[in-house]
């Protein structure tokens, strides 16, 4: 028995760690075992069967899996002792496997079958009841796979892309009851998918922009074993604590991930939570959103990078003033009862805009004069109508820095074109032609009677818009 758990002893110094040492003697035979989350450098489940006199044990870093359709990883650790079945605690930094364990299941277990390269269990613990096996794939590395049909049976696979309800432009509904209120975030937009203590977070057209913001990943832990897809805004906020775009913008073209640490620390993000799509093998979305805004108030998701401010219910006015007094963007009118449409762009939530802004699509330029005489004077935008012809939408001329004058200066140049991409109506007869295919945010103030913005200002080009999804709609 002493030889079984010679690896165990040998990495830990149990003057230094709370962590049982084995006694001298091994407990009676039985078939206990335990599921410890732990919260080590990486997030992971312990496995721990009695079996001989010891806990065989395994270290599954996605959990147990739930479904026969997933299996997951189980790396072979070593054997522990009979008293881990008790152990949850702090284990301090500097021994091995610091961090915080603590129980996710136990129970005792039906032996069918241990081999050297398979086991075969069924469990009765107060959280897994089912048959499962694990099978040795690659010396340490095995797989756990639930052989009974799922413990919940209703339960439906997680969605892996879903497309964001979306808001349409106007103003307070006149009847104040049944509606909720929150702050409009001026960020990106981006559903976050978390299963197995992982984060993935998918921008509005399906990108991953995960790798671009390290600071959200500890929002997985965060969900533990949950499975949770997640609506919410990212926002970066300036030295003024107001919501700042540019940053935001800036972060988007960060390409090494050295890089998108330094950003991290320098300009975090926050994602700000406002919505509750799937949790734990079910979909929220035919839930009214008074419901689903519950569901995720339980979820308790406030840390250092991510939030769930609350709504408000009623008096909207009193919100889009606050925000106005602010500076920030405006609200979004929400109905109590209504679901969530994926993709569709509702009567049920309303964007109320203290500064309106329009997504365009740059279809060329205008030499400067003065001081930007040869430079980028101003760009040329339009947007698509319904049958997908871009209409000439006005030229934007403030809102540059220099910076962004000179690597917008170098993206246009790589797209010239001799031919004008835009029906109809045309701009100015200087302007140098560009393949319509970036998307920049403009803040204006009125559209003219002609369709074409008045006093817009460049806000910075967005790589989660397709151009072709570009229709003048204010966002
Ligand atoms: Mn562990």
């Amino acid at each position: 028995m002493g030889d079984r758990l010679g690896p165990y002893r040998a990495k830990r110094d149990f003057d230094a760690t709370p962590e049982p040492a084995p006694a001298e003697a091994a407990g009676e035979d039985g078939a206990r075992y335990v599921v410890q989350e732990h919260h080590a450098r990486a997030l992971h489940w312990d496995l721990r069967l009695e079996h001989e006199g010891t806990l065989a044990s395994w270290a599954v870093p996605k959990g147990i899996p739930p479904d026969p359709a997933r299996n997951h990883l189980a790396v072979r650790t070593e054997d522990h002792p009979l008293e881990y079945l008790e152990f949850h605690g702090d284990i301090p930094a500097g021994e091995y496997g610091a961090g915080t364990m603590r129980i996710w299941d136990r129970g005792t277990f039906e032996l069918h079958k241990w081999r050297a390269d398979e086991v075969m269990v069924t469990f009765h613990g107060e959280r897994l009841q089912g048959k499962y096996v694990l099978f040795r794939t690659d010396g340490k590395n095995w797989m756990i796979h639930r052989m009974d049909p799922p413990q919940d049976a209703d339960r439906e696979p997680m969605p892996t892309r879903l497309e964001p309800m979306l808001a349409r432009a106007g103003d307070l509904p006149r009847e104040d009851g049944g509606w909720a209120y929150e702050v409009k975030w001026d960020g990106i937009r981006a559903i976050g998918y978390v299963e197995g203590g992982r984060l993935k977070l998918l921008s509005r057209n399906s990108n991953d922009i995960t790798p671009r913001y390290p600071e959200l990943r500890e929002l997985g832990r965060a969900l533990g074993a949950r499975e949770a897809v997640l609506d919410g805004e990212v926002v970066a906020f300036g030295p003024d604590g107001k919501p700042s775009f540019q940053i935001l913008q800036s972060r988007m073209h960060v390409v090494s991930d050295a890089a998108q640490r330094r950003f991290a620390a320098s300009h975090p993000v926050a994602y700000v939570i406002f919505d509750l799509l799937f949790l734990d093998g079910h979909s929220l979305m035919g839930l009214p959103y008074d419901e689903r805004r519950a569901a995720l108030a339980e979820l308790g998701l406030n840390g250092s990078n991510w939030q769930t401010p609350a709504h408000r219910t009623g008096d909207g006015a009193a919100l889009l003033e606050a925000t106005r007094a602010q500076g920030l963007e405006g609200v979004i009118a929400k109905r109590l009862d209504g679901t969530y449409a994926p993709g569709r762009r509702s009567q049920g939530w309303i964007k109320v805009k203290n500064i309106r802004r329009v997504e365009v699509v740059i279809g060329g330029w205008l030499g400067g004069e003065g001081g930007r005489a040869g430079r980028l004077g101003a760009l040329v935008v339009g947007y698509h109508d319904e049958d997908g012809s871009l209409r000439y939408a006005g030229r934007v001329g403030t809102g540059f820095d220099d910076r962004e004058l000179t690597r917008l200066g170098r993206l246009l140049a790589a797209r010239a074109r001799d031919t004008s991409p835009f029906a109809g109506r045309q701009p100015p007869k200087l302007t140098h032609f560009v393949e319509p295919d970036l998307v920049a945010s403009v803040d204006f103030t009125q559209w003219t009677s002609a369709r074409t913005l008045r006093q817009p200002s460049y806000k910075g080009l967005r790589d989660d818009v397709a151009a072709e999804d570009v229709r003048g709609e204010e966002s």
